[in-house]
């Protein structure tokens, strides 16, 4: 366990939306101690600020985002990815627009950023929480649950009836050299009839082969190829620490999934914190572990309906 860090100096990045098609430049610049990750409005002169915690969170099943404070963040799970996966606990991420750019549709180009300037180690202690017992929250076949481990580690499984995924399991022991090398470069997917019909709906208005992995019936559109054999369910594991990330602090536990998504994930983030008999609080500064765990959940947050722009 560590003390808490940010970035050693700001950042800056530009694309485009991965729904919305529109373009967006995000700077992520540091920030002090117990800041969290703050989403701060640059579309006009507003400079509201929006947490990137679970209380936040709008219903949505192809991306992850939040509201509040007068504006939404739509697909913030890669950035939150690349931020929880180096451990970077304390930044401000200033966006022009509605959406985080999606560029190559992997971590790698946030993970390539922070590394050009590095972390700054902080004065304070970062907590930690550490599972207990069992939770665990399911859909139909889809399921994700956490077990008690003594180190932070995911197993994903995903089945498809495609010939190039079929069934994939991987298992990632978390540690900010282990996501780089592994998860990182890993691209979002998509049918082509579900590209085909999120296109009919005015979605994915921003995707395209350059930062999607398309698959054909048989075999993928994009000429690259894939990074990796598994690539697909390396991504989904991907998008699983940056959906996890929204629990507000590193976790210790055994997080498994299968056949999940944003929804679930986001779903056992809600549960764990309704659920403090089940998990302790570790590397907090003081005895007062007990008033943090009235974080950052709150029910009586109206779900808002995510607008398509
Ligand atoms: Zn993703």
């Amino acid at each position: 366990m560590r003390n808490q860090q940010t970035l050693a100096a700001p950042i800056t990045c530009s694309g485009i939306g991965l729904h919305s098609g529109q373009p967006v430049t995000i700077t992520l610049r540091p920030a002090p101690t117990n800041t969290g990750v703050v989403f701060v409005n640059r579309n006009g002169k507003s400079g509201a600020s929006l947490p990137a915690s679970i209380e936040h969170l709008v219903p949505t099943e192809l991306c992850t985002a939040i509201n509040g404070n007068g504006f939404q963040v739509k697909t913030i799970e890669h950035v939150l990815a690349a931020l929880s996966g180096l451990g970077v606990d304390n930044v401000y991420i200033d966006v022009t627009a509605g959406e985080i750019p999606v560029m190559d549709g992997s971590a790698v180009p946030f993970v390539r950023l922070i590394n050009s300037v590095g972390l700054t180690l902080q004065s304070r202690r970062q907590p930690y929480l550490k599972i207990m017992a069992p939770i665990e929250v399911c859909d139909g076949q889809k399921r994700v649950r956490i077990e008690p481990s003594s180190t932070p580690k995911i197993t994903y499984t995903i089945h498809y009836n495609h010939p190039m995924i079929k069934t994939q399991v991987y298992t990632h022991d978390c540690s900010a050299a282990t996501f780089e090398h592994d998860i990182a470069e890993a691209r979002t997917f998509g049918f082509m009839h579900e590209v085909q019909a999120l296109w009919a709906r005015g979605l994915g208005q921003g995707g395209s082969l350059e930062n999607t992995v398309v698959l054909s019936e048989n075999g993928i559109m994009n000429e690259s190829g894939l990074r990796f054999s598994n690539e697909f369910v390396r991504h989904k594991v991907l998008d699983l620490i940056g959906d996890f990330s929204l629990l507000g602090m590193p976790f210790i536990g055994h997080l498994i999934a299968e056949r999940s998504g944003h929804a679930l994930h986001t779903r056992l983030v809600e549960q764990i914190l309704e659920q403090p008999e089940k998990w302790i609080l570790l590397n907090t500064e003081s005895a007062s572990a007990e008033s943090r765990k009235s974080l950052p959940i709150s029910r009586s947050q109206p779900a808002v309906a995510l607008q398509a722009s």
